[in-house]
This record gives C-alpha cells, sequence and structure tokens, in this order.
C-alpha cells in the first residue's frame, strides 16, 4: 500500500557495518557538539545539516516526522507532545490578532476550549458553526475568517463532512483548511490529497497505537510547516525522542492494524443492529448510518469506533458499562486494546439538554474503540453487558437517538 515506503529503515549513521542499526537509534541528548566556530556559523547560515539543541530538532523526532510526512502524503511533517500542543502552536504561529477561526462545534472539547477560551485573550476570535452549516461553507466563512477548522468523522456520533466542499470554499477565500483526522488516520482518509491545508492528528490514537505514548503531528506543505516549526521552537512543544522511538515503532503496523480495526469494527457494529437494547448503532460503514454514501465516497475504510444508543438512556449505558469484562473503562481511542467511554460523563459532560442534543449525543451512548482482539471476544463481551435485565428498566424512556 501507498504508506509502505515511509516504513523503510532510517540509518542515521549511514552503512558503515556494526553501527547500521536496523531500527532507529533514540538520540536521547538535549544538545549536540560541534567541532568548531566555524561549524556553529555554518548551522547558523543554514548551510549545514547538524543539529543544534532538541527544543529545536532531534534526529530520532526528525526520522519519526518523516516517515510520517510519507504515511499523510505531505512536503513536511511536524511532531509535538500532544495533539493539543500541535493545535495550539499551529494556531498561534499562523494567526494574529484580529484574525478569526471558523470551526465546527463537533470537535474535541480540549479543540472547543482552547478556541473559546484562551485565544480570545490573545485577540483572536473563534464562531462555531453545525456540521449542517458546513453543508454550504460559503455561508459561514467571513472576511476575517483566516482557518477553517473541523473533523470528520465526528465523535462520537461518526457524522462525516463533505471534505471537497469545504476545501473548494476555503481556496476561493484564502482560508486556511484544517482537518483533524485523528478518528480515521492516513489509512482511511487521505485530507491533504484531498486539497485540505493542514492535517492534524493526536498521534496518541492510531497512529501510536498502543496507548502508551502521547503525541502530536501536524502535516502541510513545507512553507506552512516552517512558519510552525518556528512557533514550536518558542512555544516549546517538540515531542521528545523517546516518544518518537515508541511512535515508529507503533507506525509500523498501522496499516495492519487499521486493516483489522476497521473489519472488527464493521464486524460488530453489523452484529448489534437489530438487538432489542440498542435503539441506534453509530458507525459510518452501516448502511443505515446517515453519511453512509459520503463516508464511502472519501473514505477507505470506516474506522474502529462505534457508538451504541442504548434503550433505557442513562441507568441502562451505565449497567452496560459497569458489566464489561473484556472490554475496558477508559477514555482515548485507536490502542490494541478495546475500550470503551460514556460520553455524558467525558467527552460531553456539563454539556445541557440542549447542547447534547444539537451534538446528537444521547444519555444512553456507549462508545467502543473497538480494538485487535478477536472481534467474537469483542462482541461477545458487548452482548453479555448489554443484555442483563437491569438494562432496561420499565420505567425508562429510550435514548433520544437524535
Ligand atoms: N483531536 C481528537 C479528535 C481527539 O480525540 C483528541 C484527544 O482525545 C485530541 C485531538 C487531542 O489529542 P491529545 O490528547 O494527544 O492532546
Amino acid at each position: 500500500m501507498r504508506m509502505t515506503k515511509g516504513f523503510s529503515t532510517t540509518l542515521i549513521h549511514g552503512g558503515e557495518g556494526k553501527a547500521a542499526s536496523l531500527t532507529t537509534p533514540v538520540y536521547q541528548t538535549s544538545t549536540f557538539v560541534f567541532e568548531s566556530a566555524a561549524e556553529i556559523e555554518r548551522y547558523n547560515a543554514g548551510d549545514s545539516s547538524a543539529f543544534l539543541y532538541s527544543r529545536y530538532g532531534n534526529p530520532t523526532v526528525v526520522a519519526a516526522e518523516e516517515k510520517l510526512a510519507v504515511a499523510d502524503g505531505a512536503e513536511a511533517s511536524l511532531l509535538f507532545g500532544s495533539g493539543m500542543a500541535a493545535a495550539s502552536t499551529l494556531l498561534l504561529g499562523l494567526l494574529q490578532a484580529g484574525d478569526e477561526v471558523v470551526c465546527s462545534a463537533a470537535v474535541y472539547g480540549g479543540t472547543v476550549q482552547l478556541l473559546s477560551e484562551f485565544l480570545p485573550r490573545f485577540g483572536l476570535t473563534s464562531r462555531f458553526v453545525s456540521t449542517d452549516d458546513l453543508r454550504e461553507p460559503s455561508r459561514v466563512v467571513g472576511d476575517r475568517t483566516r482557518v477553517l477548522w473541523f473533523e470528520s468523522p465526528t465523535n462520537p456520533t461518526l457524522r462525516c463532512v463533505d471534505i471537497a466542499n469545504v476545501v473548494s470554499v476555503c481556496r476561493e477565500r484564502d482560508v486556511v483548511s484544517v482537518l483533524d483526522n485523528t478518528f480515521a488516520s492516513p489509512v482511511n482518509q487521505r485530507p491533504l490529497e484531498m486539497g485540505v491545508d493542514v492535517s492534524v492528528q493526536s498521534a496518541t490514537k492510531y497512529l501510536n497505537g498502543h496507548s502508551d505514548v502521547t503525541a502530536g503531528v501536524l502535516s502541510s506543505r513545507r512553507e506552512l510547516i516552517r512558519v510552525v516549526e518556528m512557533a514550536r521552537r518558542t512555544l516549546g512543544g517538540v515531542l521528545d525522542p523517546q516518544s518518537a522511538f515508541a511512535l515508529m515503532r507503533g507506525l509500523k503496523t498501522l496499516p495492519v492494524r487499521m486493516a483489522r480495526h476497521n473489519s472488527s469494527a464493521l464486524a460488530v457494529a453489523s452484529a448489534l443492529e437489530g438487538h432489542p437494547h440498542v435503539v441506534r448503532v453509530h458507525y459510518p460503514g452501516l448502511t443505515s448510518h446517515p453519511d453512509h454514501a459520503l463516508a464511502t465516497r472519501q473514505m477507505s475504510g470506516f474506522g474502529g469506533i462505534v457508538t451504541l444508543d442504548l434503550v433505557g438512556g442513562q441507568p441502562a449505558a451505565t449497567v452496560a458499562f459497569d458489566a464489561l469484562r473484556l472490554v475496558k473503562r477508559a477514555v482515548s481511542l485507536g490502542g490494541v486494546e478495546s475500550l470503551c467511554s460514556l460520553p455524558v460523563l467525558t467527552s460531553h459532560a456539563g454539556r445541557t439538554e440542549t447542547q447534547l442534543a444539537a451534538a446528537g449525543v444521547s444519555r444512553g451512548m456507549l462508545r467502543f474503540s473497538i480494538g485487535l482482539e478477536d472481534p467474537e471476544d469483542v462482541l461477545a463481551d458487548i452482548v453479555q453487558a448489554i443484555s442483563g435485565p437491569v438494562s432496561v428498566p420499565a420505567d425508562a424512556g429510550a435514548g433520544s437517538g437524535a
């Protein structure tokens, strides 16, 4: 597949016999040694490929960035200590006081907080629009809009936004389009090839895939990456070399893992449709999903996230959640182990009924990140958890499913 090139060996020392490591060495150093003042002068003039200081750049981190650029089909990628460090550095690097960010309301809560609470302190404005509004992007972009930020598929209902449509308006209006591709990964969705300017991902999720690294990545054109790289030097949110090594190990199996996440999630989602305690299964690979046709057009796999809306609302969802045996109760997603979270207690905690309804989130929802276990085992665990008699209290209404 397309990404295989990204998995070639990196020989940082060249092939000098015994030191030719198959895997990329970890440069566990904060600083780099120079031979002379002249060498530093060459570095300062940009005439040297040497490294100066690990906050500016580190060979292990650069090796991971080069692999990610291949995976994303980008001219260049930049790594950060988390997805949020990537998001904040990108925006602080690109924007100036007076600029506006238009953002889909259906994005990660941390992104909403960054845009609604932090950036306005520095003279930047943000405006949130619904995924319905994004069907006509020309109506949401204003004169001061510099960035349009969106996710597809969205959390937890996996609604999809027509990426090509958003891109065409952003191009016309000179707005930088930013797609958070965390839920899809570059195996299932290729934003840059669809014309998106910047693909951002929490590498904490599928890219690393083992729930043992926190990281974030941006991929884009070289000139844009250069601007953000200067901001990263000052803001300091670069990834550390040990995490870059672990991320590279995870990346080696990304296509294989994604194929399994895709097939297991589709199998689990299909089997749960029609279960008497399930109001609705949200999975873009199902023909019943409202964006199935769009997802089929712009994705090559539907991912590993499956959301159930249970009959009996929050009481039933809580009972089912507590009854899981194999699937772990934990936030986050995209790892080897299957995880389950209750959106009303995590990603959408504290929202009013109106806000929940606007996000299409019901109190009876369980969000599953389907891992790499035998899908039959995962399905059996979910079925036993949702099938208990307590999960359908006689007096409880159905989840909204909206
Ligand atoms: N984007 C999405 C879609 C996420 O789900 C998350 C985290 O859950 C982030 C960004 C933030 O990433 P991180 O936790 O690595 O900072």
